[in-house]
């Protein structure tokens, strides 16, 4: 077992670095890396994906690459467009409604991220929660332009009730991330026509079996986002969606980049906005270990999660 924690290049989720363990088996790696505000409860679909990945392996893709989107933090515009142009992706999902940016400096960001993309790019924005209904709407209807068009919008508000009134009175596709993994029940999500898209995570899902049938269950286009793992983690993003029966959209699993380094020799980089489909997890080297006290809270956290199971 190795215990990782790797800084990251820009804030996210108010953390600076990004810490989990590594869980070898007869089938491979796996990776749990659950965030700090994540109970143990909580964490124990993540330690169902790192087993799956370790100790039974994924099923068989049906397609041998995957598209993806570039992730673009709270940013300038100049910075943006910057990022854009050197992910080489046509798709860029752009982070917005943070705290530290106002409706302008997003309008901005989205505007120049639409040109490093030109007309053929799409362009989605992740509010992650952060509107109430009538906000959302307008800064929905505001972004859209400033986009030239946005493909979708992902989890502008909290609530399913309130991503369904949202979708009633906007000209854009609604996304819903949160209130997929946050569910007992992701057909509620398309029951309430609350959206057009589903976001799937591998960890929070409990792995990729039980993914497959939230993907089944929900019955809508979806999208697969990594939760910023190292390349160990992403290739279960990639089996996942290597084995999507249908997958309509660029996934957000190129987000090895949002990392300062990997623990993988080679990582999961994309190449011209494509990632391949691994049958198993990269081997991890012995890079970006945690110190020992770290390495003692993961592994009494990690026993904690195990004697739920
Ligand atoms: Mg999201």
């Amino acid at each position: 077992m190795k215990v990782y924690a790797i800084p990251l290049r820009n804030r996210f989720r108010g953390i600076t670095v990004r810490e989990g363990v590594l869980l070898p088996g007869p089938a491979g790696w796996g990776e749990f890396c659950p965030f700090a505000d994540y109970s143990d409860a909580e964490s124990l679909p993540w330690l169902h994906a790192a087993l799956e990945a370790s100790e039974t392996g994924w099923p068989a893709p049906v397609r041998d690459r995957v598209e993806v989107n570039t992730t673009v933090p709270v940013v300038g515009a100049e910075k943006a467009y910057e990022l854009v142009r050197a992910s080489g992706c046509r798709t860029a999902k752009v982070k917005v409604a943070d705290p530290r940016s106002s409706l302008t400096d997003d309008c901005d960001r989205v505007a120049a991220v639409r040109d490093a993309l030109g007309p053929a790019g799409a362009v989605r924005i992740d509010a992650n929660m952060a509107w109430d209904v009538d906000t959302a709407v307008r800064a929905i209807i505001d972004l859209d332009k400033a986009a030239g068009g946005l493909e979708y919008a992902e989890q502008p508000c909290p609530t399913i009730d309130d991503l369904a009134a949202v979708r009633r009175r906007v000209p854009v596709r609604i996304a819903a991330d949160e209130s997929i993994r946050r569910a007992e029940d992701p057909l509620k999500v398309a029951v309430a026509g609350a959206a057009d898209i589903a976001v799937l995570k591998v960890a929070p899902l409990g792995g990729v079996r039980r993914a497959l049938e939230v993907a089944e269950a929900c019955g809508l286009p979806c999208v697969v986002s990594s939760a910023v793992e190292t390349s160990v983690g992403l290739a279960a993003g990639l089996a996942l969606a290597g084995a999507l029966p249908e997958l309509e959209f660029a996934c957000g699993l190129g987000t090895i980049s949002l990392l300062e380094g990997d623990v993988c020799a080679s990582p999961l980089s994309p190449v011209d906005g494509y990632l391949p489909v691994p049958r198993q997890a990269p081997e991890p080297t012995d890079a970006y270990p945690a110190s020992a006290e770290v390495r003692a809270a993961w592994e009494a956290r990690l026993d904690r999660v195990r004697g739920l199971s």
